[in-house]
C-alpha cells in the first residue's frame, strides 16, 4: 500500500462525518500534495469493491462511510453533516409491523440541526 493510499484509509477511519470524495481528496492532498484526484477516486472505488467502506447518498452527494456494520445516521439539514447514531437496541426491528414479511435490515435517517450549526446560530445572534 502506498503512503497516499494509507492516508486515504486513515482519513476515512479517523472521521465520523462521512466525507465526500472531494473532502477526502482535500484532506489527503494537504498532507501529500502530489496525490492526484484520480488516485483518491480510484482508491475509494477499490475500498468500495472490497466492502471496506459504504456509501451514504444524501442530497445527491455520495459520502463515504468506514463503518460497515449496520447502523443509523443523523443528517444536519443545514450543513449536510452525516454522523453515525449508536443504537444499542438491535431488536427494535421487532417493533415494526411488516405483516408477514421478515425484516432483515433497517437504516434510520434522523434529520435535524447539528450541534455545530446550533452553536453557530447562537453566536450569530450575539
Ligand atoms: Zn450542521
Ligand atoms: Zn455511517
Amino acid at each position: 500500500m502506498t503512503p497516499q493510499r494509507r492516508a486515504i484509509v486513515d482519513c476515512l477511519a479517523a472521521t465520523r462525518v462521512h466525507p465526500t470524495a472531494d473532502e477526502v481528496f482535500a484532506d489527503v492532498n494537504s498532507r501529500f500534495p502530489m496525490t492526484s484526484r484520480a488516485t483518491v477516486y480510484n482508491t475509494l472505488n477499490l475500498l468500495l469493491d472490497a466492502h471496506l467502506v459504504n456509501i451514504v447518498e444524501e442530497a445527491g452527494l455520495k459520502r463515504f462511510d468506514p463503518n460497515i456494520e449496520p447502523h443509523h445516521h443523523f443528517i444536519c439539514s443545514i450543513c449536510g453533516m452525516v454522523e453515525d447514531i449508536e443504537s444499542p437496541e438491535k431488536d427494535q426491528l421487532t417493533l415494526l409491523n411488516v405483516g408477514n414479511h421478515v425484516v432483515e435490515s433497517m437504516q434510520i435517517t434522523v434529520r435535524g440541526k447539528c450541534a455545530a450549526c446550533i452553536n453557530r446560530g447562537i453566536r450569530a445572534d450575539g
